[in-house]
């Protein structure tokens, strides 16, 4: 079936309230991932145009930050009210752009927008602290501002989400933004201007610039001045060097970068539940997501029985385009789906056995059918690196130092899954790994209210709850006497 593409797909650079071409007119495709066919050409951003978009994200900074909170909050609060009533056209697109079902492109709209709203709230709780100073008696007043112009920077497996989640605290703490989403996925966040500006943000506050030289363009805006913040989703090589540029002028950097998330089931965990869980933490976006489990762990008392159902349900899944009722869509390139084959080719290379999945599509569309493999051994790639697929690595364990040991074993701190029956056992693992997030009898940790991050290789800072707000201001401390 032929899929209607949006006559009105926004596809411009959006800058200072206008849409405009590239300054050197230039575009460049995008793709249907499970059609492997194009359906728009997106003005590619230049270093010009990063410039224009930073005058334009400055020039509307004093009156932005000056809006009273309220003020800000309201027009979040209509954001979110306008994205939830355009859930399922934005849903479409993105399935369209991203090959994710169209349960998983709705999924994240809903999670898309509760950003907006728990930001409108957000906006409201700008508080400060007022103290005497115990040695000199002065008043210690500490406020918080607006940080300045942010550049934000997104992944393609959450289009709407990744921009969101940063443009909703940074709005609602006052600064004004760049958003450069994905090459693979513009179009979802070209979309989203339009909503914002219905929405009431003014021009210039949220600008969008996507383009494929995205090192060039990020790099002349992080060394521009008046860029004061930089949020980033994506890979942890591509942090890295985000990080280096921001040291030049000291740009106050949030990473979101990438994991590598064990997912234990002990002796007394629930196994059913455990693996409805594993359903999600595992074949949310097919396996493309920085929070999906990648290395289980399964006591090797109930071991078999939680491969056996977890392999009958993922087989079970139905594979094809994601506007059509599938529930696993396509990867988003053919590097990706090279990058799983590659991976379970390797495992089973070395004694991994399939006992669903396991080989490659044949035909069009970005396709990996999911996958469970048991038997892994340690010397497999798939056990240090993200898969970002929809395949299931299992080892057993018998001890709880042995589980804690080979769940740390790894640069990454992303998140870590614990599936048990008693909570003190839950906790006490919880402390022990060295993971920014835990679900604990829950694959799926990602909530507006909640401080989402890593630690080690996984990122700096947090984003959503009150934390996320305070990623966008810088504290004043006025020492006074009265
Ligand atoms: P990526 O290659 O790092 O790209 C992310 C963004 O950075 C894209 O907009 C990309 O633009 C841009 N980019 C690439 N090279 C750049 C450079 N030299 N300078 C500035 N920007 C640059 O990551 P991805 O493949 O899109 O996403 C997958 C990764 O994101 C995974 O590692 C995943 O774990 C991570 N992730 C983390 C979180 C989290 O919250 N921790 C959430 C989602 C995803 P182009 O598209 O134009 O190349």
């Amino acid at each position: 079936m032929k899929h209607e593409i949006p006559s009105s797909l926004a596809s411009g650079l959006y800058i200072g309230g206008q849409w405009r071409e590239a300054s050197d007119g230039g575009t460049f495709p995008v793709y249907d991932p499970a059609r492997e066919e194009k359906i728009a050409d997106v003005a590619n951003g230049t270093v010009e145009d990063a410039i224009a978009a930073v005058d334009a994200a400055s020039a509307a900074f004093a009156g932005w930050a000056a809006r009273k909170p309220r003020e800000r909050a309201e027009i979040l609060r209509r954001a979110f009210d306008i994205l939830t009533r355009e859930k399922g056209r934005f849903a479409r697109l993105m399935t369209l752009e991203n090959g994710k079902s169209l349960a998983d492109s709705l999924g994240e709209m809903a999670y898309a927008a509760e950003f907006f709203r728990w930001y409108a709230e957000e906006a409201v709780r700008n508080i400060g602290t007022v103290m005497h100073s115990p040695a000199s008696g002065a008043r210690i007043l500490a406020h918080h501002k607006p940080a300045g112009v942010a550049l934000l920077i997104t992944p393609w497996n959450f289009p709407a989400a990744m921009g969101t989640r940063k443009i909703g605290p940074a709005l609602a703490a006052g600064c004004t933004v760049v958003i450069k989403p994905a090459s693979e996925t513009p179009l979802t966040m070209l979309a989203l201007m339009e909503v914002l500006e219905e929405a009431g943000v003014p021009a210039g506050v949220v600008n969008a610039l996507a383009s494929r030289a995205s090192g060039a363009v990020a790099d002349v805006m992080l060394h521009d001045p008046r860029v004061r913040v930089v949020s980033f989703t994506g890979s942890t090589a591509v942090g890295r060097t985000l990080l280096k540029s921001a040291a030049d002028n000291i740009v106050k950097p949030a990473m979101e970068l990438g994991g590598n998330a064990p997912f234990i089931v002990c002796a007394d965990g629930d196994i059913d539940a455990a693996v409805e869980g594993a359903l999600v933490a595992k074949m949310r976006n097919m396996g493309e997501a920085c929070t999906a489990a990648n290395r289980f762990y399964v006591h090797d008392s109930v071991h078999d029985e939680f491969a056996e159902k977890l392999a009958a349900r993922m087989g079970a899944m139905r594979m094809g385009h994601g506007l059509e009722g599938a529930e696993v869509g396509a990867l988003v390139n053919a590097d990706t789906r090279d990058k799983v084959a590659g991976f379970v080719e390797d495992a089973v290379a070395k004694g991994a056995r399939a006992l669903c999945g396991g080989r490659r599509h044949e035909g069009r569309g970005f396709f990996y059918p999911p996958t469970v493999l048991v038997d892994v051994p340690d010397t497999a790639k798939l056990l240090c690196d993200e898969i970002f697929g929809p395949v299931a690595a299992l080892q057993r364990f018998s001890g709880e130092d042995e589980v804690v040991r080979k769940a740390n074993e790894t640069e990454y701190g992303l998140v870590a899954y614990i599936y048990t029956r008693d909570q003190k056992r839950g906790l006490g693992l919880a402390e022990k790994l060295e993971f920014g997030m835990i679900g604990l009898n829950r694959g799926l940790v990602s909530d507006a209210a909640a401080p989402f991050g890593g630690v080690k290789q996984s990122g700096l800072g947090r984003e959503g709850g009150h934390e996320g707000l305070m990623e966008f201001l810088e504290t004043q401390y006025v020492s006074a006497e009265w």
